[in-house]
């Protein structure tokens, strides 16, 4: 059996789809906040997610970019009352799978649900690589020439940061802002701080440095020296 999680605040519709969907043989799970479906999505296990987009507080796309963000790979599929076309491709740009606008057909979400669990989960970006640093975003595993590195989850979030701005100048801004979620003007020693420990695991004596600082700016992460 299927579990989805069903994200929607209005709750006459959360109750009706819940129900419709328990009676088609899903396992359901309600949430009407985006923090309550955030905090479901990353503490159970789902096999897809019914994401409304107008949510009071966090909102769906920052719920699914988070989510997104923080390596959930399950198929996300939207609700979305606005039929814009920005509206569409900023969902699917944040990760959705497919959307659905309202009003809909409840078979037709159950006909885009059935195709989304069918679909495989590969594309996704479940692996980061840079050189010969590789990096499991669902096993949370990082190996470097064949050796594994063990980091806190603050570094691990840095490198896999990192690893998807290879090549681009990451400055200590963005890390303030994207990585540690902290208003602009975080102290910036406590950035270098954090890069200073990373480099410690990830950088070895006779492998290439991966982490580059470009002074006055913040670090360019790349394969080359
Ligand atoms: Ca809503």
């Amino acid at each position: 059996m299927a579990k989805v999680l069903l994200i929607e605040d209005e709750k006459k519709l959360l109750a009706s789809l819940k129900k419709g969907l328990e009676q088609d043989g899903y396992v359901v799970t309600g949430a009407a906040t985006g923090e309550d479906g955030y905090y479901a999505a990353t503490t159970q296990d789902f096999d897809a997610v019914v994401l409304d987009l107008m949510l009071p507080g966090r909102d769906g796309l920052q719920v699914l970019r988070d989510l997104r963000w923080h390596g959930f790979s399950q198929p996300v599929l939207i609700l979305t009352a606005r039929d814009s076309v920005e509206d569409r491709v900023a969902g699917l740009d944040g990760g959705a799978d497919d959307y659905l606008v309202k009003p809909f057909a409840f078979a037709e979400l159950l006909a885009r649900l059935r195709a989304l669990l069918r679909r495989d989960t590969g594309g996704r970006e479940l692996l980061l690589r840079v050189g010969d640093l590789e990096m499991d975003l669902i096993a949370r595993r990082v190996v470097r020439d064949g050796e594994e590195i063990d980091l806190s989850h603050r570094e691990f979030e840095l490198l896999a940061y990192f690893l998807r701005h290879v090549d681009a100048v990451v400055t200590r801004d963005m890390l303030a802002r994207d990585v540690r979620q902290e208003p602009m003007g975080v102290l910036t020693n406590v950035i270098d701080v954090y890069v200073g420990l990373l480099r410690k695991k990830v950088e070895r004596p006779g492998l290439r440095p991966l982490i580059h600082t470009v002074r006055g700016v913040g670090y360019v992460v790349r394969d080359s020296p």
